[in-house]
């Protein structure tokens, strides 16, 4: 039993012509732009195993201080 994740589209060109490559496990080419690309399941998202209910957006307030003494001149 193994478990292949199959692409309906090429992430370069959007094309559905797919065939599985024999570059290694997860391999597929595309017929369309002739790209060779590799598909990799890296894990579960700790954050998948919640229940997400809200989907907000993520507002990212960070200050990028840089502490740099410079003398000008
Ligand atoms: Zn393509």
């Amino acid at each position: 039993m193994s478990e292949r994740a199959a692409p309906f589209y090429c992430p370069y060109c959007g094309d559905e012509d797919l065939r599985p490559s024999e570059e290694g496990h997860g391999a597929w080419e595309c017929a369309a732009c002739s790209r060779a690309f590799q598909l990799k399941f890296l894990g579960l998202l700790a954050k998948g195993l919640q229940a997400v209910g809200t989907t907000t957006g993520t507002t990212t307030t960070g200050n990028t201080t840089t502490d740099r003494e410079r003398g000008t001149g």
